[in-house]
């Protein structure tokens, strides 16, 4: 069973009971149900987390149910401070509700195409709830439902999804963990060079909801103007006859991200995406964010040498450069590259990732 409603017609709260109707999710009594938000670096900026306006309405309609809220934030970041950041910790107080940071969670043992997965033991002893966010991403093509159980992971596990092919781990985590529901937030999404701020927010004002996690995602990508099949982690299903006219009404074509291995924000040059996980880049995307809202001198220094000056970070396993062709201010970023790094001489921060803070020395701002 699968749905789409359009926000703007109704309120939240009425899209979610339609949705939810529609698609017979009636959760059994006594059981406890478990929702997994998706919150990454941590924002109050909806168009990159899972709206807490949808999880909200999803405490009110599920009222009378023991309720728990959890989510293992990007790899380097801080889960509980990524929770409050985004709204969860005192929506969570609001209305009584558990909230748990899944990198300190009991974890059992699940047996999976790849041998042996560590997941939250939570998931196990509730119903599972999985609520992700409409958006693409420059590593996956999108972030969806599939995507959004990454954080399941421990940060062991989930480093290690990146270094044996991504798309595989994620489609075989899909086929190995079932949620009882799929929701996607798609209110307001995220196009371009998503999951965070290097993407483009844009307003589609949908909602989603399945009990198959690739039904629901691939519904999400035509929503995008995506081809299921374009996407390496999904396996794409059969969509229903009479989602057709919802598909055709809502949809608007998103931003493709760029998918190379090297990934150019203004003028900073990323390379080598590929091969390494997003603990790095988002370190760097969550120092940019935090230059922007609390070193503003800094931000503004950092604007003033962007436009003169190009940066070439390179990042994560496998690195090679000609250092007589190479471009202007090389450096390294994370554990992966020091060795690269200390090769050829070039400046390096060390860390696996390395703290946000360093975006400072990474471009020599102090
Ligand atoms: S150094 Fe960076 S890319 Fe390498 S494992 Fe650590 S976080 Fe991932």
């Amino acid at each position: 069973m699968i749905a789409v409603k359009k926000v703007e017609q109704q309120s939240i709260d009425e899209a979610i009971a339609a949705l939810l109707k529609e698609v017979r999710f009636t959760p059994e009594k006594g059981k406890g149900i478990f929702i997994k938000p998706n919150v990454v670096i941590g924002t109050g900026d909806s168009s990159i987390i899972t709206s807490v306006e949808v999880v909200e309405s999803l405490l009110r309609y599920f009222s009378g149910y023991k309720l728990i809220i959890g989510e293992r934030s990007a790899v380097g970041i801080d889960t509980y401070k990524a929770l409050e950041r985004s709204g969860y910790v005192e929506l969570a107080h609001k209305y009584g509700v558990e909230i748990v940071d899944l990198s300190k969670v009991p974890r059992v043992n699940v047996e999976w195409e790849r041998g042996i997965l560590k997941l939250p033991q939570v998931l196990f002893e509730n119903h599972y709830i999985n609520v992700a966010k409409l958006k693409t991403h420059f590593l996956t093509t999108v972030s969806l439902c599939a995507k959004n159980q990454k954080g399941l992971l421990s940060v062991k596990d989930a480093k290690k999804f990146h270094f044996t092919g991504i798309d595989r781990a994620i489609c075989a985590l899909g086929k190995a963990v079932k949620p009882d529901l799929n929701i996607i937030d798609g209110i307001k999404a995220l196009e371009g060079n998503g999951p965070t701020t290097f993407g483009r927010a844009k307003t589609m004002g949908v909602l989603i909801a399945g009990n198959d996690l690739f039904q629901v995602d691939s519904v999400a990508c035509k929503l995008m103007g995506i081809e299921p099949g374009e996407v390496k982690h999904l396996m794409p299903q059969e969509i229903p006859g009479d989602l057709t006219d919802a598909i055709n009404a809502f949809s608007s074509p998103f931003l493709k991200p760029s998918l190379e291995n090297c990934l150019t924000v203004e003028h900073v040059h990323f390379h080598n995406i590929r091969n390494c996980c997003s603990g790095c880049i988002l370190a760097i995307d969550n120092g940019i964010n935090w230059l922007m809202s609390e070193k503003k001198e800094l931000w503004l220094k950092l604007l003033k040498k962007l436009s003169s000056e190009t940066y070439n970070i390179y990042l994560g396993t496998g690195n090679h450069l000609d250092m007589e062709t190479a471009p202007a201010n090389v450096r390294a970023f994370g554990g992966c590259s020091v060795h690269f790094a200390r090769c050829n001489n070039l400046p390096y921060i060390n860390g696996c990732p390395p703290s946000y803070e360093e975006v400072i020395a990474l471009f020599e701002l102090n």
